[in-house]
């Protein structure tokens, strides 16, 4: 067992053998985000320390690097770290090994998406999902149409809190129920898929 794993172990998670790792993983991930140099970290917790939201994290950026490198795939993207990353690119400046760990973060969140693999019952890659979809959709944002695809998807009641603060919005006409999407969304519908 490598060092990486023996670590996540002592943390209490649950014990996985080293045949059910994604041995690949690390490697995708870093040709993903430029990240040659991702296997030669050195643990030294810089990245953790600069972070601003590593308190709030599951996992701390030295921890999510570990992890990447071992293979824990399913863990990795399936926990809060990578959606409360907010690109700050702290822990990228402070790193004494050149690792591009926002590149990393933005690398995870491309592959949760493509693997449908997300934190449960947590709103930030519904309202990134959303979002896009939306985008793809006209080519803009309408925030009525996006809030209210977003809380369907994620929560309904929630929507109900804010129901007066969206009346007020409206009659300051902060919000529009008028879509004004792109004229050529099939053009920018194929750029998008590229
Ligand atoms: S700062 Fe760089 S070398 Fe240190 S733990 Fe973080 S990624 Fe690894
Ligand atoms: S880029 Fe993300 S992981 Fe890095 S310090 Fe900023 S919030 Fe933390």
């Amino acid at each position: 067992m490598n060092a990486s794993s023996s670590e996540i172990l002592t943390q209490g998670l649950t014990v996985k053998l080293e045949a059910d790792l994604d041995k690949n993983f690390g490697e995708t991930i870093a040709r993903e985000a430029h990240g040659e140099k991702l296997f030669g970290c050195i643990q030294c917790g810089n990245c953790s320390a600069a972070c601003p939201l590593s308190v709030w994290m599951d996992y701390t950026p030295r921890k999510v690097i570990a992890m990447v490198r071992a293979g824990f795939k399913q863990e990795v993207l399936s926990n809060r770290t990578v959606w409360l990353c907010a690109s700050c690119y702290q822990c990228t400046v402070e790193c004494p090994k050149g690792i591009k760990i926002t590149d990393v973060m933005y690398a995870l969140k491309r592959e949760a998406i493509e693997n449908k693999i997300y934190p449960k019952n947590f709103p930030v890659p519904i309202l990134a999902r959303t979002f896009y979809s939306e985008v793809k959709r006209t080519g803009r944002i309408n925030e009525i149409f996006l809030l209210t695809n977003y809380y369907l998807r994620y929560n309904i009641f929630k929507m109900l809190g804010y129901a007066s603060l969206g009346v007020r919005l409206f009659m300051k006409r902060r919000l529009s129920l008028f879509e004004k999407g792109m004229t050529n969304r099939k053009e920018f519908r194929s750029m998008l898929n590229q």
